[in-house]
């Protein structure tokens, strides 16, 4: 039996660390990239004794998260302990939300080849993130760093709706532009701000019961999340074809090997003994404060691609790219506002900058320069000092070595020749060096003029006004 034969299912668990300035229950900074355990405190190292109190804003970007992903609020939450021990996790309990999350019965839209389709939430809940271990390769032992135990995380369950690891993708893609356009998350992937725990079974078609799922936890990239997908619904067919059953066990995706390799089994709620965290006080929203949370919410990514498409005409595929993104969307509209060319801003976004993007596996919050810089190449175009082969030059300059486009230019000489003099003598001297090309456009060969256009630009390193170039050889030409 083939790979057709069956239907796959996928869930995501989504962990995002919220960017709030502190923790959770006390008031370290969360900042990424400090010296090991310097934002610690009594609390988030969970000395006896001391007491968690709730940060508010973790509660209000929580409702802002399940807000702009329709879900229901609930108004009458409450924090639990999840018990285990793990040598990050100095209280050997994670508070978490069991059976009263902040969030439920939301859901997100995603494109597919037969239209729009919703993938539905489960639920959102906030909880603590733990520490870290640094394995030492020097030492050979493991070192604890407590700076992230106790950053705020959401995470978010989706029901069991996925069906491919293209839309386990787009879905995942989907759910970080809201996150980024509502501002809770930075969802920095490569920093583990945003990852995902990747629940897939296999069944064969027709079934209505759902099949085993095995669970790859803390995916923080893209490709290898697809990669994992595709492996792991392969190796589960190919077992079930033999003959054999499926485990549910917690795997561990392998970039290098491309390979799962089981981790441990996996556990079920009641393993972890949840009970009420004690030491908090219940979660009650009024009315008003979700209202509030409400009309607060900024312009989400579907409405900015409809406003998209009718001010500025951008295609649907355009459209779709730029407001995928928060940063590309920001980037768009902050550059039009001071260039005042939404088809060239578009352009340079859609073309260049994807393809530099993709390149160097760079996501669009790691732009190195800003809207304004970008307006300003535009515009350096528009006014004809460079050419737009040259711009496309200053871009890439703009990547690796950060400044202004001007600044780009005059470090390295590349303002276009517009001089009239200056044109016509690059002009003669091709024209003399080519006595064939001439002979050839004057025989009726129209496309010899662009090889002569581009003989000039080859003398000139592409700094000659193209337009001045054609005009001066076809009067030339003429003679
Ligand atoms: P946990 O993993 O914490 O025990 P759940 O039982 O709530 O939590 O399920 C977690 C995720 O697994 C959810 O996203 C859900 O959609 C997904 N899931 C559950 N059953 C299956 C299945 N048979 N195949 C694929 N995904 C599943
Ligand atoms: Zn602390
Ligand atoms: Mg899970």
């Amino acid at each position: 039996m083939s790979r057709d034969n069956y239907e796959v299912i996928i869930g995501l668990e989504v962990h995002a660390e919220l960017s709030t300035k502190t923790k959770i229950f006390c008031s370290c900074p969360t900042e990424f990239g400090a010296a090991p355990n310097t934002h610690v405190c009594p609390i988030c190292m969970a000395m006896p004794g001391t007491l968690p109190v709730l940060n508010e804003k973790v509660v209000e970007y929580a409702v802002k998260a399940g807000l702009a992903t329709n879900c229901e609020i609930s108004r009458d939450s409450k924090n639990d302990r999840k018990n285990y021990f793990y040598p990050d996790l100095p209280k050997a309990y994670q508070i978490s939300q069991f059976d009263k999350p902040l969030c439920e019965h939301g859901y997100v839209e995603i494109d597919t080849d037969e239209g729009k389709k919703k993938i539905r939430l489960t639920r959102i809940h906030i909880e603590e993130d733990a520490g870290k271990l640094n394995h030492d390769d020097f030492g050979g032992g493991s070192l604890v760093d407590l700076n992230r135990a106790g950053v705020p995380l959401i995470e978010i369950v989706s029901e069991p709706d996925i069906r491919s690891s293209e839309e386990a993708e787009k879905y995942l893609r989907k759910l970080k532009s809201i996150l980024e356009y509502i501002e809770v998350s930075d969802c920095k992937m490569q920093e583990g701000s945003l990852r995902a725990d990747v629940n897939v079974s296999v069944r064969k078609k027709g079934d209505t019961k759902l099949g085993t799922r095995t669970e790859m936890k803390n995916m923080n990239s893209f490709k290898s999340i697809t990669r994992a997908i595709e492996y792991e619904v392969d190796r589960q067919i190919d077992v079930l074809e033999d003959g054999g059953i499926i485990e549910q066990e917690t795997l561990r995706w392998d970039d290098v090997s491309g390979k799962t390799f089981p981790m441990r089994d996996k556990e079920d709620a009641q393993d972890y003994r949840y009970f009420p965290d004690p030491d908090l006080v219940a979660i009650k929203l009024s009315e008003e404060y979700i209202e509030n949370i409400k009309k607060s919410l900024p312009e989400l990514p579907e409405s900015r691609k409809q406003r998209y498409l009718e001010e500025y005409k951008l295609s649907e595929k355009d459209a779709n790219i730029i407001t995928s993104s928060k940063y590309l969307s920001d980037l768009f509209e902050g550059a039009i506002k001071i260039c005042n060319n939404p088809k060239a801003v578009n352009n340079w976004i859609i073309s260049d900058i994807s393809r530099i993007l993709n390149e160097t596996e760079m996501e669009p919050i790691e732009i190195p320069f800003d809207s304004k810089q970008l307006a300003k190449l535009v515009m350096l175009i528009d006014k004809g000092t460079i050419s737009s082969s040259i711009a496309k030059k200053v871009l890439v300059e703009m990547f690796e070595h950060p400044r202004d486009p001007e600044d780009i230019i005059d470090e390295k000489g590349w303002v276009q020749i517009s001089d009239e003099g200056a044109i016509k003598d690059v002009v003669l001297k091709v024209l003399e060096a080519n006595p064939q090309s001439v002979a050839d456009y004057k025989g009726g060969k129209d496309k010899a003029l662009g090889y002569l256009v581009g003989q000039a630009m080859k003398e000139t390193r592409g700094k000659a006004n193209p337009q001045m170039l054609n005009k001066m050889f076809l009067e030339e030409l003429k003679k």
